[in-house]
């Protein structure tokens, strides 16, 4: 068997290893410590100043306290993108809350203004509005934020900026993960950069970080003894994981460059082909870390398809994946309310995520543009 050609794994800088080291010398292996603060701070100088970020156990976790620092309570509704990974979804329902899904559009793949304003419309007209909005950056892809946020501010409704695959991304020449009222981060194994799991909480209020680090860590009362008047949660970002972000950080740069490397190969090696067009920014306001390169097949291809290549490259131990399957068709969630015309529901037949590490060789491309060009031209 050939060796695996992964989506996207981890790929380590070389100075991980140091941080990691430095915890276990000084004993800091704790869900706090110098790494954290040092990450936090590498994280938000990066982002922009006036940024505020709380290190966390997961993306997830940062959704779940985001949530709950825009008081979402039990029984309110939430607007969510349909198109995405179902951490963006889960959080509400932890909450009592009740998803609504919104469809995507064709440009970035991402929430659609139109869509959106159609369902707080209709939840206003039905007498409930709605308490927030996640709108989620897919495969690295900023959504139409300008439009989104007016939607927002016209409504009176906060955005949760899921950027949890868009660090390094921008719009407008403004860092992903700076929009919205609180932005979420992932580093999880197989994202931009990884801690091997963790996440972020984002802010532009130094109060959101103090409350949602407070809210992490048990939400222990100012007192000598153990005193709590809130639900507390379990979710610092441990010590030693800090250790690898904090040597992600100083390549994070140099990834996204290699990312875009990879989207750069598969648009010359699908320039030619009518069949597929590959994910690509609509204009230049948008810049993608392309965390993931996608491609799309035209509607009504029977005879090549994004299955049919997928089922190529495995037999050549090459992965690739459909689209996220949208959230208002999952088992889970299938008696929530949906917002869209199909957009969503057509990517996910017809798209297909391909290897797209920063770790790529050339080898790994050469085997990559073989099985395609085979399984095009067979
Ligand atoms: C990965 C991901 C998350 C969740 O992050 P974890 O760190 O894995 O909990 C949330 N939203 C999106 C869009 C993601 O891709």
């Amino acid at each position: 068997m050939k060796e695996k050609i992964y989506l996207s794994s981890p790929h380590m800088g070389g100075t991980e290893e140091k941080y990691v080291g430095e915890a276990f010398k000084t004993n800091w292996i704790a869900p706090l410590g110098p790494n954290v603060s040092s990450f936090e701070e590498s994280l938000e100088n990066y982002l922009s100043s006036g940024s505020y970020v709380a290190a966390l156990s997961s993306g997830t976790a940062a959704i779940h306290l985001a949530l709950i620092l825009l008081n979402v309570e039990r029984g309110d509704e939430v607007l969510c993108q349909s198109l995405t990974f179902s951490a963006s979804a889960n959080p509400i329902l932890y909450m009592g809350a009740t998803p609504i899904f919104v469809d995507s559009e064709p440009e970035t793949w991402n929430l659609c203004p139109n869509h959106l304003e159609a369902a707080i419309k209709d939840r206003l007209a039905k007498g409930k509005k709605p308490k927030a909005i996640v709108a989620v950056h897919l495969y690295g892809m900023p959504y139409q934020v300008e439009a989104i946020e007016a939607i927002s501010k016209k409504y009176d409704i906060p955005v949760i900026e899921d950027s949890a695959e868009a660090l390094g991304s921008s719009y407008k020449n403004q860092k992903c993960g700076t929009f919205g009222a609180i932005s979420i981060l992932s580093f999880n194994g197989n994202k931009i950069i990884t801690t091997s799991g963790g996440g972020a909480l984002v802010s532009r209020k130094q109060e959101h970080k103090t409350k949602a680090i407070f809210l992490a860590t048990q939400a222990r009362d100012e007192a000598p003894h153990y005193q709590h008047s809130q639900i507390g949660y379990n979710y610092r970002l441990s010590n030693v994981c800090a250790g690898i972000g904090r040597g992600q950080m100083e390549v994070l740069d140099t990834h996204v460059n290699l990312r875009r490397n990879m989207n750069q190969f598969y648009q010359k090696l699908f320039a030619s082909e009518s069949l597929i067009q590959v994910f690509d920014e609509p204009s230049t306001d948008f810049y993608s870390n392309h965390w993931l390169s996608c491609i799309k097949f035209t509607e009504n291809n029977t005879t090549k398809n994004s299955d049919g290549l997928r089922e190529a490259f495995l037999a050549d131990n090459i992965e690739s994946r459909p689209l996220w399957k949208p959230m208002h068709l999952q088992p889970i969630f299938k008696d929530a309310l949906f917002y869209g015309d199909g957009t969503s529901e057509s990517l996910f037949k017809n798209g297909l995520c391909l290897p797209s590490g920063s770790n790529l060789t050339d080898s790994d491309r050469t085997r990559i543009q073989t099985i395609v060009v085979n399984y095009l031209n067979a």
